[in-house]
């Protein structure tokens, strides 16, 4: 059965987004088929694999007003083992209009089970909130990956966050756990970046993965490429930092 991870942290800008394109891709590329699931308004992970959604009638958003099925909103893109379910501009509107609907929380989860056995690892890729859309997501997810900037402030937001993941835990999803911790936009040439890593790693003693996301132009290039970095610059520093991420992945769930 699939693992399902939510990559969530309701400040914007930490790498969400560019965690989930390259994280699965990477595991796409190491032979596990995957999904990633766009449940953000902006839709930029749908346009990092590639995916220009003025093209497309039915999004995530049509599927979770139960107006279709997953199954038929699922794309395959041209990157190995890789699909996509993607977002649509209509799920700001979606915030507002699940809130009538009965088991609001829930409809995402009942989109997505059965295709748990379809996948080796679903990826979502939330907004920068903790509004019902990334509720959604933490109800069906078995786990939560949570990027964090190395920059000031990093830690700013996150009891916030682990406040509505015990929330969850609590109402909805008891087996909630926690994937890890990841440090993105990393320089370890600066005492800032150092001080962050010693402060997150205080907040959340082992779940800081050990590989880290360097700060890397690259990284930020290949989204307008519509392109995994695997595919845009296989061999850059980012494209191997989410090579080990995905590997460490890996190895923690063989246990
Ligand atoms: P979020 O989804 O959390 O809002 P993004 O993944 O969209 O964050 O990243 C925010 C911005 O930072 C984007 O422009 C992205 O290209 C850039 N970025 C993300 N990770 C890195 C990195 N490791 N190095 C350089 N730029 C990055
Ligand atoms: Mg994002």
């Amino acid at each position: 059965m699939g693992k399902i991870i939510a990559i969530a942290n309701q400040k914007g800008g930490v790498g969400k987004t560019t965690t989930s394109v390259n994280l699965s891709s990477a595991m796409g590329l190491k032979g596990k088929k995957t999904l990633l699931v766009d449940i953000d308004p902006q839709g930029n992970a749908s346009s990092g694999v590639g995916v220009d959604r003025r093209t497309l009638k039915n999004t995530v958003y049509e599927v979770l007003i139960g107006e279709t099925n997953a199954k038929d909103v699922i794309i395959h893109t041209e990157f190995t083992n890789l699909d996509l379910i993607p977002s649509s501009m209509d799920l700001a509107a979606a915030e507002i209009e699940l809130v009538s609907l009965e088991h609001r929380e829930s409809i995402l989860k009942n989109a997505l089970v059965p295709f748990r056995d379809q996948y080796d690892y679903i990826f979502i890729d939330c907004p920068p909130s903790l509004g019902l859309i990334t509720t959604n997501a933490l109800c069906v997810a078995d786990t939560l990956l949570v990027p964090i900037q190395c920059e000031y402030y990093a830690l700013e937001g996150l009891s916030q966050l682990m406040n509505t993941v015990r929330r969850i835990k609590r109402q909805y999803n008891s087996q909630l756990d926690i994937e890890g911790v990841l440090l993105t936009m990393y320089d370890g040439r600066l005492n800032l970046t150092q001080q962050v890593v010693e402060e997150v790693k205080k907040y959340f003693p082992r779940k800081v993965f050990a590989s880290v996301v360097p700060r890397t132009v690259r990284l930020s290039e290949a989204p307008s490429f519509g392109k995994p970095i695997q595919y845009f610059d296989k061999s850059s520093r980012g494209a191997l930092a989410y090579e080990a991420l995905a590997e460490e992945i890996l190895t923690a769930n063989k246990r």
